[in-house]
């Protein structure tokens, strides 16, 4: 039967595919595509590890036997069985062999699958202690994935054998290994999703996360369909269903008719055309109608990500979150080498174009790693973040800084701190650059030039301009944070997306204010947050006197297009207008 699930747009286009259910805390479990010749290997990988800790099972057994009937845990021996029946249970083994022979999915991905499978009819069970077996059904699975590990198989493979691009009709008759895979997650981090750029998925769906949490900002960097904030998706869709992703709408379809497959698929080629057409625009300077230069640049999570930035014709990186190089570590930081190589890739990606590396912003919803997920304070978006973070380990900051320094020897570096608000956190900043500098020139190393900018991302910053004029050689607007702290909405909570509002008259008037100052003292002034890449705000920020726009590489045509038409002495009282009303989103959609 077919139905909806609405949830929040974050990452565009139409995906249309099969349903992988994943649990969250098993998303760092290979999924790759074997060859049909590795089936027969592959079934053995996980038969050999089922039979290793059947046989660690019965060794326990063995010792709790030769127990005394006193010291005999009796609830330790009830478990032992049912981990026993459950590692011999049919329809567990059945279910891996049919996900290894008839998709193809390697031995780990068959084991996770079927275990999500099974796991829900345990849900569905009246018996509560049936019910409650499900939590053993997960411990064995863990164990048979840790003995997998002892055999080891390769990583996460570059895209399966899928194709993308298959039209709707092949789709429909197609219903084996060749078809696109969604991934159904309750919740995936900003580190996942790091991994799903390698992965063999068409777009995915969570059930929570809002539209400027860092999950979606890294979809919509890897421009793949995607919802989150779809609540209750991982439970009301099945492992194998087929499912529609409409990634502008923020709508799921799940076991769409024909007539509805057709539908999406014309939407889906109808999107295709559209890209192809902004492709014309690669070579085309962005310039608006009456001559002003706009500098269209691009927001990136990795080094590698210079190569998407320079396809999409950025003039530059003007946000690279290097906090993504530290995310998934299990406390071990990148050294100071480490981060000076990761830096000097960007720079050289960028072929001679300014890289602007932001410091370490961790925190928040970016834990360094899921395990240290920051529970323990009640607000951990007002907590220790950024550049709190970095202040409170001023060893682990100097490594940074000098790595991006040296870096800076290699071509144009800015250096961009994030989340400042006091004066005191900019003076211990320019003093910790300044300490930094001379720990290289200690040890004769080179390094380069850099110009250092603030985000104003707090409504304090923003207030008090002054003092960051002073000090910074250039402003980047976080709109993402600044909507979050001036509205006091969590921008990672669905529960408050639809409060979530970039065009609040309060949002508004900071953003315009710190615009008109940066110009006014002739310094840079960039907006780098998910405003910047929204094409419904371009001629809006156009008429504020925004000239400098950092956003993913994949928006960068659709903004220049905007651009392109735009006529500045227009919209420069037209932008005054807006400011003034009460509800200027619908002024917005108005004249949009
Ligand atoms: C922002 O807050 O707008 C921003 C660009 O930084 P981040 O999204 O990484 O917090
Ligand atoms: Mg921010």
């Amino acid at each position: 039967m077919t139905f909806s699930i609405h949830g929040l747009a974050v990452a565009r286009g139409i995906a249309i595919g099969r349903a992988v259910l994943v649990a969250s805390t098993r998303l760092d479990v290979a999924h790759y595509f074997i060859e049909a010749s590795q089936v027969a290997a592959e079934i053995n990988r996980v038969r050999d590890a089922r039979d290793a800790v059947v046989a660690e099972i019965h060794r326990l057994q063995t010792s709790i036997a030769q127990m005394g009937p006193k010291d005999t845990p009796q609830e330790l021996t009830a478990l032992l069985d049912v981990h026993l029946m459950l590692l011999q249970d049919e329809e567990l083994s059945n279910g891996v062999r049919h996900w290894i022979k008839d998709r193809l999915y390697n031995a780990e991905w068959a084991l996770t699958t079927q275990l999500e499978v099974v796991a829900r009819q345990f849900d569905e069970m009246e018996d509560e202690y049936l019910r409650e077996r499900k939590a053993d059904l997960e411990q064995i699975t863990e164990k048979v994935l840790r003995a997998m590990r002892g055999v080891s198989s390769p990583l996460v493979q570059p895209l399966g054998r899928h194709d993308r691009k298959k039209s709707q009709q092949d789709l429909l008759l197609d219903d084996t290994v060749d078809v696109p895979l969604i991934l159904i997650a309750h919740d995936l981090s900003p580190s996942d999703m790091l991994q799903f750029k390698q992965s063999v998925f068409a777009g995915f769906i969570t059930d929570v996360g809002g539209k400027t949490s860092h999950t979606a900002i890294v979809a919509r960097s890897l421009d793949i369909p995607a919802v989150v904030g779809a609540r209750l998706s991982s439970h009301l869709i099945r492992q194998d269903d087929w499912v529609v992703i409409d990634g502008d709408a923020g709508v799921v379809v799940v076991d769409p008719s024909p007539i509805i497959l057709a539908e999406y698929g014309f939407k889906q080629r109808q999107g295709e055309l559209q890209r192809g057409r902004l492709m014309r625009l690669l070579h085309t300077p962005a310039v608006t109608m009456d001559g002003q230069k706009v500098e269209l640049l691009a927001n990136i999570e990795m080094p590698e990500d210079a190569e998407s930035a320079l396809k999409a014709g950025a003039v530059g990186v003007g946000l690279f979150r290097s906090e993504f190089l530290f995310m998934g570590r299990h406390g071990k930081l990148p050294n100071e080498e480490e981060q000076f190589q990761a830096y000097k890739r960007a720079v050289e990606g960028m072929q001679g174009l300014p890289v602007t590396i932001r410091t370490v912003d961790v925190g928040a919803d970016k834990p360094l790693d899921e395990t240290l997920r920051d529970d323990a304070h009640l607000n951990p978006a007002l907590g220790l973040r950024a550049i709190r973070w970095s202040l409170a380990d001023p060893a682990m900051f100097l490594t940074q800084l000098r790595a991006i320094l040296r870096a800076a020897a290699f071509g144009q570096v800015h250096l961009l701190i994030p989340m400042l608000v006091h004066a005191s956190e900019i003076r211990q900043t320019m003093a910790l650059i300044d300490h930094a500098r001379v720990q290289l020139d200690n040890r004769g190393v080179a390094y380069g030039p850099i110009k250092v900018g603030a985000m104003i991302e707090i409504p304090a910053a923003a207030l008090t301009l002054k003092v960051f004029l002073k000090y910074f050689d250039f402003l980047s607007i976080g709109t993402n944070d600044l909507i979050q702290y001036t509205l006091a909405i969590d921008r990672a909570d669905e529960s408050v997306a639809h409060l979530y509002d970039p065009m609040h008259p309060a949002v508004l008037r900071l953003v315009a204010n710190t615009i008109e100052q940066g110009r006014a003292q002739g310094k840079p002034v960039s907006v780098c947050g998910e405003m910047a890449g929204d094409t419904s705000m371009t001629r809006l920020l156009l008429g504020m006197g925004l000239r400098s726009f950092s956003m993913h590489p994949a928006q960068i045509l659709a903004i220049k297009q905007e651009v392109l038409r735009a006529d500045t002495e227009k919209l420069g009282p037209w932008a005054e207008q807006v400011m003034q009303d009460d509800e200027p989103s619908k002024r917005i959609i108005k004249k949009a």
